[in-house]
C-alpha cells in the first residue's frame, strides 16, 4: 500500500493496520498451538478474535481508501490501476 508522505492521517492508518496485522499473525500462531493441544474451547475463542481482526482489517483498508480518496486523490488514483 502507497501512503503520502509527511501526512499524519496515512501513518495513523497505516500503523493501526500493522497493528491489526501483526494481532492476526499472533493469534493464527496461538491457533496451531490450541488445535495441536486440542484445546477447543481456547480454539474457539482465538477464531472469534481473528473474525474481530478480519473486520477491523477491512474497515482499516475502508479508511486508507476513504482517505486516500479525499485527502490524496492524485495518489489513490496512481494505485487504482
Ligand atoms: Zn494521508
Amino acid at each position: 500500500m502507497a501512503f503520502a508522505e509527511g501526512c499524519e492521517e496515512c501513518r495513523r492508518i497505516s500503523a493501526a493496520y500493522e497493528a491489526a496485522t501483526m494481532d492476526w499473525f499472533r493469534l493464527q500462531g496461538q491457533l496451531r498451538v490450541a488445535e495441536y493441544s486440542r484445546e477447543a474451547e481456547a480454539s474457539d475463542k482465538i477464531v472469534a478474535e481473528l473474525n474481530a481482526i478480519a473486520k477491523r482489517r477491512q474497515a482499516l483498508r475502508e479508511e486508507i481508501e476513504n482517505h486516500n480518496l479525499a485527502a490524496h486523490p492524485r495518489t489513490s488514483a496512481a494505485s487504482k490501476s
